[in-house]
């Protein structure tokens, strides 16, 4: 089953449904938790999500195997089985739309923009509904249909646009998986201050392998949010152990209950690669190569500006303030610099609002040392203005801007640069996030690596 689109600014948190969905299968049907509860976002460009576009899927069937405790809400344990077993679970299809549905209409905020939708899927959904709902912008009559075609159930609400989410979520292939754990508040507390213990929060990566709680450069904790949503604060990393170890040794307020999710953080599992500029289109999120075609500029709010261009097109670069040293990086260079950038594409002028970059070549740089001296008169020539060469203030001869004294000035280090960590998306790999070994040593899906790491 999936849901999505359950909250607004205002409250609530679909995952906090299912976490409840998670407990009430447990307690009340007949049906188990296979695997890990699943936590998907989406594409991150689409205007009208909430804040993370986030959906939840839990893959419900007769366990088999060794039980797991995954989580707990209000003291009931959530266990989940490592597989089900050949028994179909299809006959449960209506039970658990009717329970759902329950919950959706108990929980689900009362907000115009809130439009909850639920799918119960008799079988697994084709990866190409996740893939579409991740990379893409989708339109909520296409994924009935398709649903209908596969005999899914879904239901919506207020229009119901969070069928695609859940229809997403269920479809989700977890080719790369991390884990978050995520401790959830009393309700009591949901809108009041979170207590929580950010010095020890700003410890946990570098003890337990976790990653983007906190931003080191300026010790935000990111995995405490300010919203009056029931999240208390999450913890993610490539394993489940190390995410529910590092989020346990946090000293808190008392949580009302705690799950670990199998999501798609950190994965780039947005990111698609365009072979051109002429490509690039609003609203969605590139991997692309090209030359600086333009100097940066600064702008006032202290973002900067450079172009990038090929033989299709031109599109800026562009790193705003949020985004820490990844300004100074896109400050630094000049054209004819071989690039790759990986960011949201936005309309008017096109411009890639980066993630990351990637050096591929830094052309040499000079720095000008004084004003050319004129041959014939032998006194300092002045200059005709940026990048129009020197003219001699006594006989007027003049030269290109070329001829002043130069030095050979470093450019960026070839290799790769992220934005500050707080202003990362859910879903941008960080360079950091550990690289995980299978297949005999075979990395996966991290494409990133260290500025001298190519
Ligand atoms: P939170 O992360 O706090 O749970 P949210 O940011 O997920 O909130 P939602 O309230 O779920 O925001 O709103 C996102 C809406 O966009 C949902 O209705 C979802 O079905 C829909 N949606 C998600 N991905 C796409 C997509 N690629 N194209 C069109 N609609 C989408």
């Amino acid at each position: 089953m999936g849901v999505d689109d359950t909250d607004s600014p205002d409250g609530m948190c679909t995952t906090y449904l299912g976490l409840r969905m998670a407990a009430l299968l447990a307690s009340e049907m007949d049906l188990d938790v296979i695997g890990h509860p699943r936590l998907v976002r989406l594409n991150p460009n689409v205007p009208w999500k909430t804040r993370g576009n986030g959906a939840v899927s839990l893959v419900l069937g007769i366990g088999d195997g060794t039980p797991e405790r995954v989580g707990a809400i209000d003291g009931a344990d959530i266990v989940s089985f490592p597989r089900a077993s050949v028994e179909q679970p299809g006959a449960h299809v209506d039970d658990v739309l009717h329970a759902a549905s329950g919950l959706v209409e108990e929980l689900a905020v009362d907000h115009p923009e809130t439009r909850p939708g639920l799918v119960v899927s008799p079988s697994p959904l084709p990866p190409a509904l996740y893939w579409n709902a991740v990379r893409d912008v989708v339109e909520l009559a296409d994924v009935e249909a398709a649903l209908d075609a596969l005999s899914a159930s879904h239901r919506g609400w207020n229009g119901g646009r969070g069928v695609i989410g859940a229809a997403a979520a269920i479809a989700w292939p977890a080719s790369d998986v991390t884990y978050e754990a995520t401790a959830y508040r009393r309700r009591e507390r949901w809108g009041t201050r979170r207590e929580v213990d950010l010095e020890a929060a700003r410890t946990v990566d570098g003890r337990y392998g976790t990653f983007s709680t906190s931003d080191p450069a300026t010790g935000r904790v990111m995995a405490v949010p300010n919203t009056p949503c029931p999240v208390l604060m999450g913890v993610r990393a490539n394993d489940p152990v190390p995410a529910a170890m590092a989020l346990a040794s946090i000293p808190s307020e008392e949580p009302s209950g705690r799950i670990v999710w199998a999501t798609n953080h950190a994965t780039d599992d947005h990111v698609v690669d365009i072979a051109s500029v002429s490509l690039a289109r609003s609203m969605i999120t590139v991997r692309l190569d090209g030359t600086v075609a333009r100097p940066p500029v600064r702008g006032p709010g202290g973002h900067v500006i450079a172009a990038m261009a090929d033989g299709t097109g031109s599109i800026d670069l562009a790193a705003f303030e949020p985004t820490g040293a990844l300004r100074d990086v896109v400050g630094s260079l000049v054209p004819g610099d071989a690039v790759t950038a990986v960011g949201a594409v936005r309309d008017g002028p096109m411009t890639i609002n980066l993630e990351k970059l990637l050096v591929r070549e830094a052309v040499d740089r000079y720095i000008k040392v004084e004003n050319p001296t004129c041959k014939s008169c032998r006194v300092r020539m002045k200059s005709r203005g940026r990048d129009a060469g020197y003219r001699c203030p006594r006989c007027g001869s003049r030269v290109a801007r070329e001829a002043a004294p130069r030095v050979r000035a470093g450019g960026p280090q070839k290799g790769w640069y992220e934005a500050a960590p707080s202003a990362q998306r859910h879903l941008t790999m960080p360079l950091n996030r550990p690289a995980r070994c299978i297949d005999g040593g075979v990395l996966r899906g991290h494409r990133g690596g260290g500025p001298e790491d190519l």
